[in-house]
């Protein structure tokens, strides 16, 4: 188990990869902004789906692409950051970003990682292991990803030839040239994550958003209110009272907290 079986994934990734590389003819023409090739598309977001959005399009011959996300490499998505679950609460066969590439499951993965059959023995995904695994399939399919930077606007713009484009500014202050613009933005692109005023006007140092990175020692000892009775209100009592907090009260404004997750029966 470990690199080796490791190492020999990535020869078969690369191997399956190479078998199932329908389309092979170059079939997209270049179209330049000011002297220079556009993008064919960006992807803004490198979370899961900005990956397997990349991934899909390579795929297809589409290979003028680029991935853009502002946290640093590592960093992406919610699994290594506010998703506090231990494990994922999709089921561990649920696949999708090997695009039906066997070697490129979590499965092959894992096993390959961890140990052979230790898939088998899994209940649930440890939420590390899922990042873990997307690190892996970025850097085993050499996906074209920037970190560390955001796109903060986009406008319309128009092609050497007259065609259109998209003018997205990063935070570098570069703008790219696009044909096609893909926003892979997850959560943190539906809007503000918001708190009521009462809430936001605490001292910071007495309340938290459950998407920042929180110091759960400090609340050793002490009484927590957690507004909301949801999955992450959930997660986050959770890993306060396992820091040791003393009191974790959790607040919903209807009579009973839900129980039923109503999108279980979508994912099998
Ligand atoms: C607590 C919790 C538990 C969850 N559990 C599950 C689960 O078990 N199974 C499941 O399928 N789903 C689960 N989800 C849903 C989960 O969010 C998604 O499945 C997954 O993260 C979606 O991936 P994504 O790539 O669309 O978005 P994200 O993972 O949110 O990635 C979006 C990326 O976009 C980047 N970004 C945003 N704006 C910009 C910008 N302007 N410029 C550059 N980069 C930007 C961010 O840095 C981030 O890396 C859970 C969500 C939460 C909050």
């Amino acid at each position: 188990m470990g690199s080796a079986d490791l190492t020999a994934l990535e020869a078969r990734v690369r191997r399956e990869v190479e078998m199932t590389a329908h389309p092979r003819t170059e079939w997209m023409v270049p179209r330049l902004y000011r002297g220079k090739p556009a993008l064919d598309a960006l992807i803004v977001g490198a979370g899961q789906s900005g990956l397997c959005i990349a991934f899909a399009l390579m795929r297809d011959r589409v290979r003028n692409i680029l991935a853009v996300d502002r946290a640093p490499e590592g960093r992406e998505g919610i699994w290594a950051g506010f998703a506090r679950m231990p494990t994922l609460r999709s089921p561990k066969d649920q696949t999708g970003p090997d695009l039906g590439i066997p070697s490129l499951t979590f499965e092959a993965w894992y096993d390959a990682a961890c140990g052979a059959g230790r898939f088998a023995a899994l209940n649930m995904i440890p939420t590390g292991a899922w990042h873990d695994y997307l690190q892996w399939y970025r850097r085993v399919l050499g996906l074209p990803v920037r970190n560390g930077v955001s796109a903060t606007a986009i406008a319309p713009g128009e092609l050497d030839d007259g065609g259109r484009c998209l003018l997205v500014t990063l935070s570098t202050g570069e703008v790219l040239a696009a044909r096609k613009l893909v926003l892979a933005t997850g959560q943190d692109g539906t809007g503000e994550w918001w708190m009521p005023d009462f809430v936001r006007a605490l001292p910071a140092d007495r309340r938290a958003h459950t998407c920042e990175a929180i110091d759960f020692e400090r609340l050793r000892g002490r009484a927590v209110a957690v507004l909301g009775a949801g999955a992450s209100a959930m997660d986050n009592a959770a890993v306060a009272l396992e820091h040791g907090a003393a009191e974790v009260h959790l607040f919903c404004r209807r009579a009973e907290p839900s129980v039923v997750q109503r999108y279980r029966w979508l994912s099998g």
